[in-house]
């Protein structure tokens, strides 16, 4: 039997019926802008955010290190947020390819406009690097996927306008915000400079990150997605995956939620495990394990033997990520086996 897979939301793979619409994909060269798949999507991603135009980008990370050539200068100040996917899981790209300095604040993935005033550091100061950039995640995915308080985001968008700062909302789990919040992602993107989107998490396609913002940076992004060596040719097969996954895979989320709110309660009956049900808003589900229980390696390694996989994001923090792949069932099962690593302890 294969394992029940909760590492995360990527390891979805495509469906019968995605794959069928790839299959079947027109396409052209992209990077003659002449894919018609792609363009249709780009169209779509631009019309859903709310923004001018959209720019396909073949990973989240690659659009998060366009971001940074974009909006920012080499020796800049960006502010993001404590465990943030820029700072912490794209290598030291920010350092390697755009040369900005980065200040996590606030706590667990959240800030406020103070923390940024805070940490704001005005240009043509004789010591300070010129802070020119503040980036939200939304949700977040170090947190456990809690979703960034839309006031909260505008007060920041709003003080950053004031400092001349640009925004940025890497939302590759922003359709899950929307789900959650019930607002459209238009209205949670509407306060910022650019926005990502992914398709490859909860969405359930093979690949596929959409950038979205003015015409006139999609433009200029385009020049340094080829410096990365992310312009593509026939991408419209995997487009064509995207479009499926809004066409089917939107508003099912809400299902991922339940079973990830279903494992939280599952877990809180269990005085090994730490959990803040508060922090249960999405599809990830964050937990320390309490001594005399294993510590987070070990309680992955056992999980593994049983059939259950999950990802240790410290000594005795774990994650667990519901998606498209993994039913109720699946869950309830993986909860009374983690649940039973936990209480035989040590
Ligand atoms: C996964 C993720 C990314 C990067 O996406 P990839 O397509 O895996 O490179 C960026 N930001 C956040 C918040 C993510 O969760």
């Amino acid at each position: 039997m294969s394992p029940i897979d909760l590492r995360s939301d990527t390891m979805t793979r495509p469906t019968q019926a995605m794959r069928a619409a790839m299959a079947i994909a027109e396409v052209g060269d992209d990077q003659f802008g002449e894919d018609p798949t792609v363009n249709c999507l780009q169209e779509r991603a631009a019309e859903l955010l709310g923004k001018e135009a959209a720019l396909w980008f073949p990973t989240g990370t690659m659009a998060n290190q366009v971001v940074l050539r974009l909006l920012t200068r080499p020796g800049d100040h960006v502010i993001v947020s404590q465990g943030s996917h820029a700072f912490w899981f794209e290598t030291g790209g920010s350092g390697a390819n755009a040369g900005v300095q980065l200040s996590e604040v606030g706590e667990r993935g959240l800030f406020t406009a103070e923390d940024v005033l805070a940490a704001f550091k005005p240009r043509g100061h004789q010591f300070y690097p010129p802070t020119t950039l503040v980036e939200i995640e939304n949700t977040h995915n170090r947190s456990g996927g809690i979703v960034f308080p839309a006031e909260e985001a505008e007060r920041i968008c709003r003080v950053a306008r004031e400092h001349d700062l640009a925004t940025y909302l890497d939302g590759a789990r922003l359709w899950n915000a929307a789900v959650a919040s019930g607002r459209t992602v238009a209205e949670l993107a509407r306060p910022f400079t650019l926005v990502t989107v992914a398709l490859s998490k909860g969405l359930g396609a093979p690949g596929g990150s959409l950038l979205a913002g003015s015409r006139e940076l999609m433009t200029r992004a385009v020049r340094f997605r080829r410096m990365a060596g992310g312009a593509m040719r026939q991408v419209g097969i995997l487009a064509a995956a995207g479009l499926h996954a809004l066409d089917h895979h939107l508003d099912r989320l809400a299902d991922d939620h339940a079973h990830a709110r279903d494992l939280a309660k599952f877990f809180q009956s269990c005085p090994g495990i730490l959990l803040d049900p508060a922090s249960v808003q999405t599809n990830i589900v964050v937990f320390d394990t309490r001594p005399p229980a294993p510590d987070a390696p070990t309680v992955v390694l056992r999980a593994k033997e049983r059939g259950v996989l999950l990802y240790a994001l410290s000594a005795r923090t774990l994650r667990v990520v519901t998606h498209l792949d993994v039913t109720g069932d699946d869950c309830r099962r993986a909860a009374q086996i983690l649940v039973d690593i936990v209480n035989e302890g040590e």
